[in-house]
């Protein structure tokens, strides 16, 4: 495979308001498609594919230009953007979702004009008919990964099951595979995920690192040890922005590799609220960070 990929992504883009142990905001700029699109840019040119509503302003464009992401795609409608508020157990190990307003996600219907061939497509978490509406348009991608949350899995197990089959990677946190699999044993899971097609197969477990599960082989990466989490928005999204930020430079060679580098980004998202710890990511400490993670 010929490297350095472009990543074309679609997820969310939202006003998110966060509450954990640590303090509180609300409605700041976040959505899967923004957390991971800030990650992967630190390693190749990003492309989002998505939407807002007419109260997104200046501000939060230039977080977009900031990162040279390209949000030719991103489409802007009569509404209001995608809102989002989640309150966090003092141990972080778990989030109560208060509300979701789809607002403009409601009747969008991706309608994608530019040729994106030989790129790498993530499906970020979003309904999944409108990740299926984007595969059937990109032609030829180079490798194509998904993720999914609980909401979707609770109102269409049968879509996100037949998404398994349409993708190279599959990432899911655990409470979601095992919510979407009816079993316990991660994996068992993992495997029974892998027989419907993937390459790959990765369950986010928190604070207890990553499983990966390749046909002849299944891995544990860690995560880096010692942060003081204040907020884990964005934590599984950035994970994939780093880990196929990543793979754009050095292929699926290396996956577990690849999932340190997405680990160690997500220990800086955890690190603040929203994108603010993100934003100071210095690539050098972030490669002594992904060296220190272990792999087993
Ligand atoms: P994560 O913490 O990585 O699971 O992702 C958190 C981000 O997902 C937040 O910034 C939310 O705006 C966004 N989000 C929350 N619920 C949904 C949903 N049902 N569909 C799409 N995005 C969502």
């Amino acid at each position: 495979m010929n490297h350095l990929k472009e990543i074309v992504a679609v997820g969310s883009i939202a006003f998110d308001s966060i509450t954990t142990c640590k303090g509180s905001r609300q409605k700041i700029l976040g959505g899967s498609s923004t957390y991971f699109g800030v990650a992967a840019s630190l390693f190749t040119k990003v492309n989002l594919i998505g939407v807002v509503g007419e109260d997104f302003s200046d501000k939060e464009w230039s977080l977009f230009e900031k990162y040279k992401i390209d949000i030719s795609s991103v489409k802007v409608e009569k509404g209001e953007t995608f809102s989002w508020g989640g309150i966090y157990s003092d141990d972080f190990s778990s989030r109560e979702t208060q509300f979701t307003n789809l607002g403009v996600f409601e009747t969008f219907k991706p309608k994608i004009d530019k040729q994106y061939n030989d790129s790498i497509l993530y499906l970020g978490n979003i309904q999944p008919q409108l990740q299926f509406d984007v595969i059937n348009q990109i032609k030829n991608p180079a490798i194509v990964a998904a993720d999914s949350m609980n909401l979707w899995i609770d109102l269409f197990p049968e879509k996100v099951k037949d998404l398994i089959s349409h993708v190279d990677i599959f990432m899911l946190n655990d409470e979601e595979a095992i919510q979407l699999s009816g079993s316990n044993d991660l994996e068992k899971i993992a495997k029974e995920f892998l027989s419907h097609g993937p390459k790959i197969v990765i369950i986010k477990m928190g604070s207890k690192g990553s499983l990966v599960a390749q046909k002849n082989s299944i891995n544990y990466v860690s995560v880096v040890q010692g942060v003081d989490v204040f907020d884990p928005t964005g934590a599984g999204d950035s994970f994939a922005g780093g880990l196929l930020g990543y793979v754009s430079i050095n292929g699926l060679s290396d996956i577990n590799k690849a999932v340190a580098y997405g680990s160690a980004v997500a220990s800086y998202t955890v690190a603040g609220f929203g994108l603010e710890s993100l934003e100071k990511i210095n690539f050098e400490d972030l490669k002594l960070k992904a060296d220190s993670i272990d792999i087993k």
